[in-house]
């Protein structure tokens, strides 16, 4: 059924939408369901959601393992508080998420969303740093072109120009800047691209409490991939002058890059780990944090305690969802899934190249982007696409899709074409 006029009218006037403006917003679309990969608008068109929610939805909408075990879990308790208790789904997500990471990582502390799970990574390496008697680190060291989240500690790690610096100065953290791996995946490694970063680590490690950075894809900051032997090259870097390395895997997690995590492209293995997004398969928010026991140790050395603990640590809801989504990741053909997914961009995208206004094309696992040389208008082109009967939310010169793995063939290839048809028409 249509929204209601007067319905419209509240959202435009009183609700914010992600990075807008409340005074001259841009269109929203009504969705009343959704199902498999289809959105449903209120006015009965459909639409072939090519986003995944942004990277979250990686099993389709209205999945029945998912539903069954978040209905389970309600007549169950909704949630209760960690402080004191415990529940089974913590438990289960817990040890889950330590099975599927690397050996290293062993101690999860469960947020409620990305943004948070990179704070609470931000204070770890912090404290570690008191618990071992080098109180004086307390800078990160990252690389231009990333993106962490939006509150403060993360968005002072966020790209200082594309990010939301110059809105914030003077509030942000000082933190160092190298600039942004411009090395990719298929160009042949030379350590030259690692040069800058190695001098900045080198003469500010006594500052340095960690590294952070999102391995092998920069998302929001750009879809931009690079050579896995940067992070080698970095974990080395990071041993050498004592400093922590982070990696942030919110979007990359899961499976989405073709490895279960990106770092898997490397086989590194960061000190502390954040992932969300796709943790609930897309139900609900939800986030963690894993560190190593080195870390751990650190942290809660002489009686210290790790001061960080949000009302909702451990949704019992929401950590039921993760473990049935997990489950089903884990039990799906997922990498065949997100290869097949690769080679269609592959193939179907490459070709945008050869247009005068396309600067880019790439595609890495489940991931294809099409980097304009101009910056798109965003309702304009989200209208034409809907149109061809598919979502996707370009923003800047980028115009991308991430879908869910479920994705059958022919739904891709209306998303490509969709997307050919209108890069060309620009
Ligand atoms: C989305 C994202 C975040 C922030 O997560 P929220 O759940 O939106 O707070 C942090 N880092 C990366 C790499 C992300 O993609």
């Amino acid at each position: 059924m249509q929204l209601d006029q007067a319905l419209r009218d509240f959202d435009r006037d009183h609700l914010w939408h992600p990075y807008t403006s409340l005074t001259n917003p841009l269109p929203v679309y009504p969705v009343s369901s959704a199902d498999g990969v289809m959105l449903t608008f209120d006015d009965g068109r459909q639409v072939i959601d090519g986003m995944a929610s942004w990277w979250c939805v990686i099993h389709g909408y209205n999945h029945p393992h998912l539903n069954q075990a978040a209905k389970q879990q309600i007549d169950a308790m909704s949630h209760v508080m960690f402080g004191g208790l415990t529940h089974q789904p913590a438990i289960e997500l817990g040890q889950k998420l330590v099975g599927m990471t690397a050996e290293p990582l062993e101690h999860v502390f469960l947020t409620d969303s990305g943004s948070i799970s990179v704070e609470v990574a931000l204070k770890m390496a912090l404290q570690y740093w008191q618990g071992v008697g080098k109180p004086d680190k307390q800078r990160f060291l990252t690389v231009r072109g990333g993106y962490h989240g939006d509150t403060f500690g993360a968005m002072s790690v966020c790209d200082p120009v594309g990010g939301m610096h110059q809105l914030f100065q003077g509030m942000l953290p000082q933190q160092l800047f190298a600039p942004r791996p411009d090395i990719t995946p298929g160009d042949s490694w030379s350590d030259d691209a690692i040069s800058d970063f190695a001098e900045l680590i080198d003469r500010y490690s006594d500052e340095i409490a960690a590294v952070i950075l999102e391995p092998v894809v920069q998302g929001a900051g750009g879809m931009r991939f690079y050579h896995p032997n940067y992070l080698r090259k970095m974990r080395e870097l990071c041993d050498r002058h004592d400093v922590l390395l982070i990696f942030d895997e919110i979007a990359t997690g899961f499976g989405r890059t073709g490895k279960l995590f990106a770092y898997e492209h490397a086989e590194v293995t960061p000190d502390i780990l954040c992932v969300g997004k796709a943790i609930t398969g897309g139900y609900m928010t939800l986030a963690a944090t894993i560190a190593t026991d080195k870390v751990a140790k650190g942290v809660c050395s002489d009686d210290m305690v790790f001061m960080h603990g949000p009302t909702f640590m451990a949704n019992p809801l929401a950590c039921a969802v993760a473990n049935a989504s997990i489950e089903l990741l884990l039990e799906s053909p997922w990498q065949s899934r997100v290869q097949s997914i690769e080679s269609h961009f592959n193939t179907a995208l490459e070709p945008l190249r050869a247009l005068d206004a396309v600067a880019d094309v790439r595609s890495l696992g489940a991931i294809g982007v099409v980097e304009m040389k101009e910056s798109l208008t965003v309702s304009a082109v989200q209208e034409a696409l809907i149109d061809e009967g598919v979502w996707l939310r370009p923003f800047g010169k980028l115009l991308y899709a991430m879908p869910p793995y479920v994705m059958e063939q022919e739904q891709l290839h209306k998303v490509t074409d969709a997307m050919s048809r209108v890069v060309n028409r620009l």
